[in-house]
């Protein structure tokens, strides 16, 4: 008997996308009956936007991906999409940091959080020559040992020093996060370091004896030459899996459809209530949510696991993306892929991105694309503000830290509700719990970028295990009913 199984995907981001075409190859694979739908209260790709306009591709949310590890790389060649994959420009792989108003390039070698290379990093003009030395201290610190859970700021302090946390750190983790370094666990943000401490004693010996053995070994600030992106942007990669996904058959698509909570129906099965209509009985569901509404839908259903997840509060952000001609920039100002700033700036700009020198086929030669970010924890207020006020203030800030007077030649606004997780002290303590407690709940299956890490080859990686695990939780469904 191959009876049909129903499956419903929560969240039409990367994450729910992949999920839905890995279970639908799955399935396929093993000859199963299955038939998904997928619930999307807005449009398909979550927080992904690439605007074609004219000449221009915008990227309004990612524009890049990692591929330190390989999930991206792994799904493109099953998409057959790899030959559409670019690197960022190899001319201009730096990072900038600004102090004050002016842009200083990060060290060479220096990585998140900590300098690879001693030379190089002695030369910087971002901290001074006490800020440096307490920095390079950290290779003779003792571990500490028996520590309760540290938050990043107190982490990389009691390692490396307040300078080296104010001037580098806050800003490079701080704008990842849009968060608030002292609430963000090291352990849920940069478990990498915190285990160099704890195995190698020291993260700066960690990386050299890595950098000697060539792991690091292009590592220029942020080890650009991992990062890539598609020609035709980032959203490609979800036109292309919603493409695939209709060309494999077996899922519906119900776009602009909210589903606001679970409904436990008898014989194990899960119900949906959306804002269309109380769906059918699922053998399994997939929420891939952000974490918000993660809590929101469950509320209901259980009491701990929605507080659990309402405790990992989402910040929201804004994009503003402007479009300048490239005699308008001294050319010096861009050197780079674009700056961070410093929360002790006390300015609103969080970080500035510039994405046509970052990557070809962005933008024509004469022009330059730069993305300005705003909000985050500290500063969600400014989202409630126009789209005129928000250029404003972008304009005002390229002034103060890129001297651009010129006005630009075309202008857009993002705005990100609820869109990046914040990975606080605890963090680690509440996904088990809500794992735990999915234990009690037999089909229902989590993934998203609340889990474990928000980069995109993470919500990959994630996606593709819940696959796999309502695969297998179909498969011994099957086997029980045969028996
Ligand atoms: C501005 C910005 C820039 C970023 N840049 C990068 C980058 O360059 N590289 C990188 O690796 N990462 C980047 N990230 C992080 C990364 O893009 C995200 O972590 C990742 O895309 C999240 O995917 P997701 O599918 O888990 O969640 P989301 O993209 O948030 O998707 C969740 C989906 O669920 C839907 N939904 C919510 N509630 C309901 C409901 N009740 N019913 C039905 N549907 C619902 C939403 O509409 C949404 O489409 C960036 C994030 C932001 C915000």
């Amino acid at each position: 008997m191959n009876e049909l199984k129903r499956v419903a995907i929560v969240g039409g981001g990367i994450s729910g996308l992949t999920a839905a075409f890995k279970l639908l190859k799955e399935a396929k694979n093993s000859d199963s009956k299955i038939q998904i739908d997928l619930f999307e209260e807005k449009e398909l790709g979550g927080v992904f936007k690439t605007v074609e306009d004219g000449e221009f591709r915008l990227e309004c949310g990612p524009d890049s991906f990692f591929t330190k590890t390989n999930e991206i790389l792994e799904l493109s060649k099953e998409l057959e999409i790899s030959s559409s994959i670019i690197p960022t420009n190899e001319k201009k792989r730096k990072s900038l940091v600004a102090k004050g108003d002016q842009l200083i390039p990060l060290p060479e070698g220096f990585v998140m959080i900590a300098p690879s290379k001693e030379e190089a990093f002695m030369q910087t003009e971002l901290l001074s020559e006490n800020g440096k030395k307490r920095a390079m201290l950290e290779k003779e610190l003792a571990p500490r040992e028996n520590i309760t859970e540290e938050s990043v700021a107190q982490f990389v302090e009691r390692r490396f020093g307040p300078e080296m946390l104010a001037k580098i750190v806050q800003p490079m983790v701080g704008g990842i996060y849009t968060g608030d370094v002292k609430e963000l666990s090291a352990e849920a943000c940069l478990p990498e370091f915190v285990e160099m401490e704890r195995t190698k004693g020291s993260i700066i010996k960690a990386l050299l004896q890595r950098q000697q053995a060539g792991v690091d070994a292009d590592a220029k600030g942020a080890r650009y030459s991992a990062f890539y992106s598609f020609e035709k942007g980032m959203y490609y990669l979800i036109d292309t899996l919603r493409q695939q996904i209709n060309e494999m058959g077996g899922l519906t698509f119900k776009l602009n459809e909210r589903v606001s909570s679970i409904i436990k129906l008898d014989q194990g099965k899960w119900g949906l209530e959306t804002s269309k209509s109380q769906s059918t009985a699922y053998d399994a569901l997939i929420l891939a949510l952000p974490a918000a509404s993660l809590a929101r839908i469950t509320a209901s259903l259980d009491g701990v696991l929605s507080e659990n997840a309402s405790q990992i509060y989402c910040a929201s952000s804004c994009v503003v993306n402007l479009i300048f001609n490239k005699s308008d920039i001294d050319e010096n100002m861009l050197d780079g892929f674009g700056f961070v700033v410093p929360e002790e700036n006390n300015r609103p700009l969080i970080a500035c991105s510039y994405l046509s020198e970052k990557y070809k086929h962005r933008s024509p030669e004469q022009k330059v694309i730069l993305r300005a970010f705003f909000g985050g924890v500290k500063n969600e207020a400014i989202l409630q503000e126009s789209d005129a006020k928000l250029t404003e203030l972008a304009l005002q800030e390229l002034d103060f830290y890129m001297k651009i007077k010129a006005k630009p030649l075309y202008t857009s606004i993002s705005r990100w509700q609820e869109s990046m997780p914040q990975y606080t002290i605890g963090h680690q303590g509440r996904i088990r719990a809500i794992t735990k407690r999915l234990e009690d709940f037999p089909g229902i299956f989590i993934t998203g970028n609340f889990i474990s890490g928000v980069g995109i080859p993470k919500c990959v990686q994630m996606a593709t295990e819940a696959a796999q695990k309502v695969a297998q939780f179909l498969q011994v469904q099957k086997a029980a009913q045969v028996n």
